[in-house]
């Protein structure tokens, strides 16, 4: 006996038709190489998934990426281009809105080795961009399809972000996301499950990542060594610099990546990089971090006289697993069980665009995508069988949603941050 209604179990069986079809086009859209920095195949796959969303939503508009700037060698602005990004929107008028959201982009540039897609076991697909996230783009039409099929949600509206920059922090969708996120009140992501059983993230720490150009003044080392201003030296100053905010921010992770510089032995070197990453727990450590970091980079130009040109920002803000996550999280579980599917969570070091749209005051659960693993690698694999399986777990989720099931569960939160922000 299952917890689910009539129009639940025809919505179901919808979608479980829809499986071969589902499993064929994660096989075609993998195999279309969508690096982030493939902006042929990236406009490839952005008109294969519009024509996807074209029959389900109401407009279906591309959106031009932000200029984006990063730092040439001499430590001057030059651009960094991004593909376009699509906005799909359903019953624009309506207030009560969810923002459904996935990226196009993959980790594997044109020319990896890794391009194709085959079967490792029967319900096994191992391929690039099949779980991270393809997989989870098709779970999130066919989600959607099945339930303007029903004509079961009459009075929520939906905004559809798929962005082509995610896997390079998003910097040319982040004000997309933003203010697509700000219509909303409940998101959902589809990026793969944390687990090959379907666990998904809850709480995820920030991430920004930030490069640094020192240069200083060459010289001669033996003929007039004290006429140089070693940039190599100021720029291992501020590498340990950084990493020793790991000890006055609570929580911070610190990685000092990359530091470049320098040639000769006889001569003072007056170039050099410094890239590195930061990790805050919370909001309060992202804003100790904002607050360090120029404070660092002033005392460095004083001391070894050098110039600093300084790029990045915290692009992902930390997510906490408040009282409302707790509500929302708690829906799919229940929505799963009367599945037949068990739902658990686990926090995350990893970011996404879950931690950009939970930024905008939007109760999120981002990892709503395909159940596989190993991404970023050549051994990257989906269940095909979780195609289905999670389509049904979302279309009825967000069939809940609109029916004011969430409303009910973050009323119950005694320490809820109040009703969700219409
Ligand atoms: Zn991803």
């Amino acid at each position: 006996m299952t917890g689910l209604s009539a129009t639940e179990t025809g919505i179901l069986e919808r979608i479980k038709q829809r499986q071969a079809d589902m499993a064929a086009q994660v096989v075609d859209w993998a195999q279309v190489n969508s690096g982030s920095r493939n902006l042929d195949g990236l406009e490839r796959m952005r008109s294969l998934i519009a024509a996807r969303l074209h029959p389900v939503a109401d407009t279906v508009e591309t959106v031009p990426p932000e200029d984006v700037t990063t730092l040439d060698e001499a430590g001057n602005p030059t651009p960094l281009l991004h593909g376009s990004n699509l906005l799909a929107r359903k019953r624009i008028a309506a207030t009560r809105r969810i923002i459904l959201t996935g990226h196009m982009d993959t980790v594997f540039p044109a020319d990896h080795a890794f391009q194709s897609c085959q079967l490792t076991e029967p319900d096994r697909l191992n391929g690039p961009g099949t779980a991270d996230m393809k997989g989870g783009l098709i779970v999130m039409i066919e989600a959607l399809s099945a339930l303007e099929a029903a004509g079961v949600i009459p009075d929520l509206g939906w905004d559809v972000v798929v962005n082509a920059d995610e896997e390079v922090s998003s910097l040319g969708s982040a004000r997309l996301l933003r203010e697509t996120a700000r219509r909303c009140q409940i998101g959902m992501t589809f990026e793969p499950s944390v687990t090959v059983n379907g666990t998904l993230a809850s709480a995820r720490r920030g991430s920004g990542n930030f490069l640094a150009v020192l240069t200083g003044r060459t010289a001669h080392a033996g003929r007039n060594p004290e006429d140089g201003r070693n940039a190599v030296i100021a720029a291992a100053d501020l590498a340990l610099r950084l990493d020793g905010l790991k000890q006055t921010i609570k929580g911070l992770s610190v990685n000092v990546a990359r530091m470049t510089g320098g040639g000769a032995n006889n001569v003072v070197p007056d170039r050099a990089r410094l890239s590195w990453n930061m990790r805050p727990v919370d909001h309060e450590g992202q804003h100790s971090a904002e607050e360090a970091i120029p404070a660092i980079i002033a005392d460095i130009q004083s001391r070894h006289e050098v110039d600093v040109a300084l790029s990045g920002s915290f692009a992902r803000p930390p997510k906490p697993f408040d009282a409302r996550h707790q509500a929302l999280f708690g829906l799919v579980r229940e929505t799963g069980a009367d599945l037949g599917q068990t739902i658990d969570w686990q926090p995350s070091g990893g970011v996404c665009d879950g931690n950009n749209i939970a930024a905008e005051n939007v109760v999120v659960v981002d990892t709503m995508g395909v159940r596989g693993g190993a991404i970023h690698t050549e051994q990257e694999f989906m269940i095909l069988s979780s195609m289905s399986e999670r389509a049904a777990l979302a279309a009825i989720t967000i069939l809940r949603i609109a029916q004011g099931r969430l409303d009910d569960a973050l009323a119950r939160q005694p320490d809820s941050a109040g009703a969700i922000h219409a």
